[in-house]
């Protein structure tokens, strides 16, 4: 026998899993039985793909199940599967390690507040583990499919575990439970009925419960106990049956085993395609975004199966990647039972299933949206992030996009939608127009809103990160012109007549200023978008903002070249008119500079040199005082 200690990470989330995460501890047992089927799913596909495997058909692979196997006196229950099984290196990697980056993040996200943590069981796949809150002790033995040995792995959940041979006829897993005293409440025959039916119900194999059962003899008198072994579950592939057959209690029974998350889900899409193609599509949003979303080792949440066999999970191939948060399955009639990841990258069928299946979700989502409002800010709270991303990656379904995201906005309170603020313009206005940047405090008081304010057009505040990226890619709203205020051309929205005028009158002052300004800019000219600042920062049509150059060195990237911005000044402004009839020209260098750092600051950008910003704002203070 040998000693092994829990990777660092395992006895953590032991210790929370046993002392935080009591609330729920049934959880344990929709947990095993999840491994167990998973585990039968998988072998099910080998034997469909690899020769080597078809021959194990006749040991009870042919009709898998799950066997509970309870013994009331000695508090004990045995759960059994015929499924992939495990050798001794993968009991020491899958029962000992905890091998994604998610589960550090998943440490960090605890609360401390017992039903929210639970919730977070299973996410990382830390399910197993949540048997310790049952147990003091697990005996798992196991034997993998193909191979001769079996081996047994032991463990109290606390010092460590143990790994020796041991025997097992057939490939598969038996756990083996011994009840702790808050777990002796499970070694009850009709306790572990109801939370088989609570919880696994619908997964697609049968549960077996073996058990004594108490029948009232009636010729002796009494009631007589018999060992009987009973299916527990209903074990349909509750997809392939009809809508109307459903109830919402079946969608969410299934969408937490085939989830392990604690919440309801926020909404479900079930679909039968028949015609050319015949599969059956049911799609899950879960209530919160997966904890994993923004990581690069994220989990997908959709099966594949073909004809009701299992064939694989965690695909990047099954939804685009910006719909990563989406759960469920697809079930094809038309796909190979054998087809493996490689061929599914270029399959017809299954891209054809795909594009409808992006085509469904989001043609759903646009329904809950125009019929369920409060729902759908629940979900955009969670998904409008993924859903930009899909900006930028799907094409095709670009529009429906625009029409689900929300965006902050100048006019209203929350979040609006783009065809909201387009039953909003101005009879006369052309454009609809938006501000990015990663302050949304220092985009609402931008000079640039000026004008827009006055003219009382509403402007969208894009101040999440990838806002500029992505929109910086779209020009257009269905017929609609979609513009950037802090671009260079301004919206004609905004054109004045009178600027060309005013910035002849101007010239010599825009002179003098450029050449104190030097190589910092581009160009100085004459705005006709302010109102009240003298001075406002733009940049080129096809040019970096500051504030995204600012966030690509920060991503490593040095060699940004500095474009230079276009200062433009109010031409209306009193500092500009006062500068105007200004001789001293040590006056106008210092106005120069301060008209450009407080544009730079306005804008969220440090200045690259303060101390001069300072001693000029004090000569000038000076010199008022
Ligand atoms: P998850 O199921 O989310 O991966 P678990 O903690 O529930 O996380 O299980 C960890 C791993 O242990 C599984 O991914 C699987 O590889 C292995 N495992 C658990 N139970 C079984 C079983 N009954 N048969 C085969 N492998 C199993
Ligand atoms: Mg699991």
């Amino acid at each position: 026998m040998s000693k092994r200690e829990f990777q660092t990470e395992v006895s953590q989330l032991l210790q929370l899993i046993v002392h935080s995460l009591y609330s729920h501890p049934e959880i344990f047992l929709r947990e095993l039985i999840s491994n167990s089927s998973d585990a039968l799913d998988k072998l099910r596909h080998l034997t469909l793909v690899e020769d080597r495997y078809k021959a194990l058909i006749g040991n009870g692979i042919d009709s898998p199940r799950i066997d509970l196997d309870l013994d009331e006196a000695n508090k004990t229950l045995t759960l059994s599967d015929t499924g992939i099984g495990m050798n001794e290196e993968d009991l020491v990697s899958h029962l000992g390690t905890i091998a994604r980056s998610g589960t550090k993040n998943f440490l960090s996200q605890l609360s401390g507040d017992a039903r929210k943590d639970s919730n977070l069981i299973g996410q990382f796949g830390v399910g197993f583990y949540s048997v310790f809150m049952v147990a003091d002790k697990v005996e798992v033995t196991s034997r993998k499919a193909g191979e001769d040995k079996a081996w047994k792995w032991t463990s109290d959940g606390k010092t460590g575990f143990d790994i020796e041979p041991a025997e097992r006829s057939t490939a598969g897993t038996t756990v083996l439970i011994h009840f702790n005293e808050e777990g002796a409440q499970y070694a009850n025959s009709w306790r572990l009925q109801e939370i088989v039916k609570k919880y696994s119900n619908h997964i697609a194999f049968p549960i077996f419960l073996t058990y004594d059962k108490s029948e009232w003899d009636a010729e002796k008198k009494e009631s007589l106990k018999t060992r009987v072994t009973e299916q527990v579950n209903a074990a349909s592939a509750m997809w392939r049956r009809s809508k109307s057959e459903l109830s919402d209690e079946d969608y969410k029974e299934l969408y937490k085993s085939l989830t392990g998350d604690w919440e309801d889900p926020l909404f479900w899409f079930h679909t039968r395609a028949e015609g050319t193609l015949e599969y059956t599509t049911l799609f899950y949003i879960p209530a919160k975004a997966p904890l994993d979303l923004y990581q690069a080792d994220y989990r997908t949440g959709v099966k594949l199966y073909v004809k009701r066999v299992f064939i694989m999970d965690d695909s990047k191939e099954l939804l685009p990647q910006y719909l990563r948060f989406v759960r469920g399955i697809i079930d094809s009639e038309d796909l190979p039972l054998n087809v493996s990841r490689e061929i599914l990258q270029q399959n017809k069928v299954l891209n054809s299933i795909k594009t409808a299946s992006v085509k469904k979700i989001l043609s759903e989502l646009k329904n809950i949206a125009a019929n369920d409002p409060e729902k759908y800010a629940k979900f955009i709270a969670e998904y409008n992030r993924p859903l930009k991303e899909g900006l930028y990656s799907d094409y095709a379904n670009r529009e429906a996009l625009l029409d689900l995201i929300r965006f902050k906005s100048t006019k209203a309170e929350g979040l609006v939608s783009l065809a909201d603020a387009k039953s909003r313009m101005q009879p006369e206005q052309k454009s609809l127009y938006y501000i990015t940047g990663g302050d949304e405090n220092i985009l609402r008081n931008s000079p640039l809103l000026e004008l827009y304010k006055k003219k009382d057009i509403e402007v969208l505040i894009l101040d999440d990160d990838i806002d500029e990226i992505v929109f910086s890619n779209i020009s257009q709203y269905g017929e609609t012109d979609l513009k950037a205020v802090n671009k260079s051309a301004t919206g004609e929205d905004l054109k004045d007549e009178s600027t060309p005028e005013k910035a002849d009158a101007l010239k010599p002052l825009l002179e003098k200023l450029k050449s104190a300004l030097g190589d910092a800019v581009k160009e100085v000219r004459a705005s006709s978008r302010l109102a009240d600042s003298p001075s406002v920062i733009v940049s080129d049509e096809d040019e970096p903002s500051a504030r995204m150059r600012q966030m690509m060195r920060g991503m490593g990237q040095k060699d940004i070249p500095d474009p230079m911005p276009t200062l433009e000044i109010n031409p209306d402004h009193e500092i500009i008119q006062k500068l105007l009839a200004q001789s001293d020209d040590t006056i106008v260098q210092d106005a120069a500079w301060l008209l450009f750092d407080q544009a730079l600051l306005l804008e969220g950008v440090p200045l690259k040199n303060p101390a001069s910003f300072v001693q000029r704002l004090n000569r000038v203070l000076n010199q008022s005082i």
